[in-house]
């Protein structure tokens, strides 16, 4: 199964799984912002990169904390 990683402005990063011919997500299902994809793909490819995601998603916490 395909796996669409989108980014809520309010959420920040976070997987939905849906069908290939599914239409991209256009609102988070939690708050109904407007999200973005980021990138679709394999299983499991979105955790092992390297330090961008991981300071893109910090820098979502510290966001959301504040
Ligand atoms: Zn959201």
């Amino acid at each position: 199964m395909p796996t669409y990683v989108y980014k809520c402005p309010k959420c920040g990063k976070f997987d939905f799984y849906q069908n290939i011919n599914d239409k991209p997500l256009v609102n988070c299902p939690k708050c109904d912002s407007e999200v973005k994809k980021l990138i679709s793909g394999g299983a499991g490819v979105i955790y092992k990169t390297d330090g961008f995601y991981i300071t893109d998603s910090k820098k979502n916490k510290d966001t959301a904390a504040s």
